[in-house]
Order: structure tokens, then C-alpha cells, then sequence
């Protein structure tokens, strides 16, 4: 089943409103042509710049992403953003449950799963991330893990909701590394994650869009983006240069 591409930046803590809205003005300029095709460009900036590139790209193709999302609406939660403070800006994707945030912030599946039901009500895409650490996959343990993952994650999400949702599996051991996962590495891991999807809501696992993120660049996109069950790529390094990030997109529209 063909599903669209989607490649998505994220810009972890980089770039001020100025230096944001730089950026996209160029790949706005010189994604023109890429639009009319069948893949979905994103940006997920700091929230900080969120309102400026929000403008800048607004009319354009090109959709903005938050890199992380409260599940309350509002309250007494120092330092966090609601769906609805997102939405007004406007946003349409969130990334959520990425490794930065399960391992610097306390993140757990449990969080994830609350932070889902927030965005999928609020009407975001989200972008859930999942994927093991050098040690677990050398221990042989990447399938439970990501199993776990998966099954916290996603915990009561129906058919008809996963179908707004987007997988991203970004092994850890290969985020802001330079070393990527093998095609045939990231390929089974992929396999599994639709075949686990497909255990808890069926068919429409082969309408999820399962992204690869991983020291993803121009140079090894294609060869990625051919697996069957690679759906497009999370890229974060690579995505903070506009020609990179572009080589990636022509990669995945060739
Ligand atoms: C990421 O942060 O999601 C990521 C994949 O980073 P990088 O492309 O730099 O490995």
C-alpha cells in the first residue's frame, strides 16, 4: 500500500525566531516544485520560534511541528504548553516521547500516552517516537523494547485514532551519532512495529506512516527511504541546514 512520504525536521534547542524564520524562508523558496508531490514537509522549531515560522510558511505546503505537548489544557504546570496554545498558533504536528526527552526528562510511556490523547484531541498529528539504546539492542533486546514502548505508548488508542498517528523509530544509539542504522537494520525494525500495530487495531496499521530518525542525511536518505515499511525520516542534524535538509526531501521525491 503506498503511503505518503513524510519528512520531518527537528530542530531540537537551535535557532532563535531570526535564525528560524531564515531557514524556512529558504526552503520555502526552493521546496516550491517538491510540493506538488506526494510527500509532507515539516518543521518542528523551538516553541519560541513556533509563531514566527507559523508566518512565514503560512499558505505554503510546508506544516509546523511542536516538539513536545502537556496533556492538562492549563494550570499550574511551570514551564509546559498546552495542545490549545499550539493550535492557535497554528501547529499541526507534535513530536512526542522523543529519546531526548525519555532520557534527560523523566519521560516514560505512560506520559507518552497521555501527551497522544492530548494532541489527537486537540486534532495535531502526532509524531511518537520510539527506539532502543546501543545497550539494549546489544543485548538483544530492541523487539521488547520497543514492544513496551508501543504498548504504553499507544495503550487505548483505537483504530480510527492511530490512523492520525505517525511512528517514528529513531534507535538511540544512532541519533546525533553519525552512525546510522543499517537500511536492512532499520527495515526489521519497522516490519515489527507495523506487524504490532496490526495486533492491536488491525488493518490500519498498513495506513501508519512508520518515519526512520537517525543521523538520517542527502547521502543515505534514498537507500533508506526504500525500504517497504520506511515511510519517510525524522531528521534532526541534518535538518538545521537548509541545503541538508533539502537533500533529504529530493532524496525522498526522487
Ligand atoms: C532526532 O533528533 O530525532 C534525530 C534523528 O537526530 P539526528 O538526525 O541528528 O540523528
Amino acid at each position: 500500500m503506498a503511503r505518503r512520504i513524510c519528512i520531518a525536521g527537528n530542530w531540537k534547542m537551535n535557532k532563535t525566531r531570526e535564525e528560524a524564520v531564515a531557514l524556512v524562508s529558504e526552503l520555502k523558496e526552493k521546496v516550491g516544485h517538491i510540493q506538488a508531490t506526494d510527500t509532507d514537509v515539516v518543521v518542528c522549531p523551538p516553541f519560541t520560534a513556533l509563531w514566527g515560522v507559523s508566518e512565514a510558511l503560512a499558505g505554503t505546503a510546508i506544516g509546523v511541528g511542536a516538539q513536545n505537548i502537556h496533556w492538562e489544557e492549563s494550570g499550574a504546570f511551570t514551564g509546559e504548553i498546552s495542545a490549545d496554545m499550539l493550535t492557535e498558533i497554528p501547529v499541526q504536528y507534535a513530536i512526542i516521547g522523543h529519546s531526548e526527552r525519555r532520557q534527560y526528562f523523566n519521560e516514560s510511556d505512560d506520559t507518552v500516552n497521555k501527551r497522544l490523547n492530548a494532541a489527537l484531541k486537540a486534532g495535531l498529528t502526532p509524531i511518537v517516537c520510539v527506539g532502543e539504546t546501543l545497550e539494549q539492542r546489544e543485548s538483544g533486546d530492541t523487539e521488547t523494547v520497543v514492544d513496551r514502548q508501543l504498548s504504553g505508548g499507544l495503550a487505548g488508542i483505537s483504530a480510527k485514532q492511530m490512523e492520525s498517528v505517525i511512528l517514528a523509530y529513531e534507535p538511540v544509539w544512532a541519533i546525533g551519532t553519525g552512525r546510522t542504522a543499517t537500511p536492512q537494520q532499520a527495515q526489521e525494525v519497522h516490519a515489527f512495529i507495523r506487524r504490532k500495530v496490526a495486533d492491536s487495531v488491525g488493518d490500519v496499521s498498513q495506513r501508519v506512516r512508520i518515519l526512520y530518525g537517525g543521523s538520517v542525511k542527502p547521502g543515505n536518505a534514498s537507500e533508506l527511504l526504500a525500504q517497504p515499511d520506511l515511510d519517510g525520516a525524522l531528521v534532526g542534524g541534518a535538518s538545521l541546514k537548509a541545503d541538508d535538509f533539502l537533500g533529504i526531501i529530493e532524496a525522498a521525491t526522487a
